[in-house]
């Protein structure tokens, strides 16, 4: 009788799943993990890892809260479902909480992912102009170095020219501009000066594209996945008169900075901005459940309000604002308060900052370190005066090595030619004293072995 083989797990894997962003190579298989604990996870072979990515910068309270998954289930057993054309508790009670953490007045729309929310925002800014007699705004300023999310609209905002490769054309109406890069500057600029550099090349990029032409600018308050680019205190403030003054809208994309990621409630509270559109996902439920929102103020929503023809917003969503994501957002926002999360974020993200600044100078390859509360960036260089980066194969081998010691690290991967050379952190917000040794120990080692020449 012919023998019937078992696959394995990874096998199996191999055969049927089509995994994100990484090349299929049979012997680099994906992880399988089957369980995770606060910072840790553990994978079907029963190695653990720290993942101080929390995930895709999302886990913020950490992997294996029972009060979380207790949440979604009482909420599943009493309303699974209820579509957003109409209402619900969980999503009423969150929508007031968001408003708490933003210190706002702002309406809140529900969908599923960060991509969602900023497609909603594209779409809401268009119709916002027709409505409001400008129907000649159409058009999106958003920064090189970029991500704001897969979808056509999204990838269009996006600025990391790999990530839209072969999909092009995409949806018009996008332009980008330079961000803030304080490490690299221009010139022998400070990082104030680059930053008032950037906003005034921003402004001149409306006048040039002609400024009634301009619907919107969407930016995040720091560069996250596109290398840790932190913008001087005064760029946003700078980017809010701009928009001020030529009648645009602001977008802040709060998908990874929200909910406690910079040590602040949101990342644009450490800046005296106050956005006209503010998306966010991620953090929001810890990544549980799916759950995105576009929280836009008042007087936007106004310009929808009526029985006009065509006047609503004609945008639905079947999963969007999902009672048991609402609920568990709820519940994961409640366990940031209790824990002082937020606080916590500001604290360990010091420290570490603290910890690995020091490599700057005893590391050959450490270019710079920078970081705001848990988000933190590492750029290697080749030569610290030519600032030429390290190939991406050397930051591949840097975060292989850390995972052989049980630490997950990030990489600013495939976002623009001969510049992922940057390595990120972004651990949960609840790691403990003793979670971020382990991440200093490992990294520390990991760069002392490891030099580029
Ligand atoms: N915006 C930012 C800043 C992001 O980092 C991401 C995802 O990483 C998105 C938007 C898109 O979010 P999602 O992957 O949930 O669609």
């Amino acid at each position: 009788m012919e023998e019937v083989k078992t696959l394995s797990l990874v096998e199996k894997d191999q055969k049927n799943i089509w995994h994100h962003i990484s090349p299929f190579v049979e012997e680099k298989p994906a992880m399988v993990a089957v369980k995770g604990e606060g910072a840790w996870l553990t994978d079907h072979e029963g190695n653990r890892y720290l993942d101080a990515m929390s995930g895709l910068w999302c886990v913020n309270v950490g992997y294996g809260r029972e009060e979380l998954a207790k949440a979604a289930y009482e909420q599943m057993k009493e309303l699974c479902y209820m579509p957003m054309t109409q209402s619900h508790v969980p999503a009423i009670e969150l929508s007031e909480k968001i408003n708490e953490w933003l210190d706002g007045e702002y309406m809140i729309f529900y969908s599923n992912s960060g991509s969602d929310a900023n497609e909603v925002a594209f779409k809401l800014i268009r119709q916002y102009h027709q409505q409001n007699g400008e129907p000649n705004r159409y058009k999106f300023i958003s920064r090189h170095r970029a991500y704001h999310g897969n979808s056509m609209g999204a990838l269009s905002a996006t600025g990391q020219a790999l990530r839209k490769y072969k999909y092009e054309p995409l949806a018009s109406g996008f332009l980008h501009v330079a961000p803030p890069d304080p490490y690299r500057g221009a010139g022998n600029l400070s990082s104030e000066e680059v930053s008032i550099l950037r906003a005034e090349e921003l402004e001149q990029k409306i006048i040039w594209e002609q400024k009634e032409t301009i619907a919107g600018i969407i930016m995040e308050p720091l560069i996250t996945g596109g290398g840790v680019l932190i913008p001087d205190a005064v760029y946003l403030e700078k980017v809010q008169e701009i928009c001020k003054k030529y009648g645009i809208l602001l977008i802040i994309d709060e998908v990874i900075c929200g909910f406690g990621r910079t040590g602040k409630k949101f990342g644009h509270q450490h800046f005296h901005i106050k956005p006209d559109i503010i998306t966010m996902a991620k953090g929001l439920t810890s990544a549980y459940l799916p759950l995105s929102v576009t929280a836009v103020k008042k007087e936007i929503f106004e310009k929808f309000k009526g029985q006009e023809e065509n006047w609503h917003f004609r945008h639905i969503n079947t999963f969007g604002g999902n009672p048991s994501a609402c609920a568990v957002a709820l519940k994961n926002l409640e366990i940031m308060e209790k824990e002082n999360l937020v606080e916590r974020s500001a604290s360990s993200g010091a420290f570490l900052l603290k910890e690995l600044s020091h490599l700057a100078a005893s590391h050959p390859n450490v270019g710079d370190v920078r970081g705001l509360g848990m988000i933190i960036g590492i750029e290697l260089v080749e030569d610290k005066t030519t600032k030429k980066p390290v190939p991406a194969e050397f930051i591949g081998k840097i975060v292989q090595e850390c995972k052989k010691e049980g630490l997950i690290i990030g990489k600013n991967g495939d976002t623009v030619d001969g510049f992922n050379n940057v390595l990120t952190l972004s651990p949960p917000l609840s790691c403990t004293d003793d979670d971020l040794s382990f991440i200093l120990t490992v990294l520390k080692k990991v760069l002392a072995e490891n030099n580029y020449i």
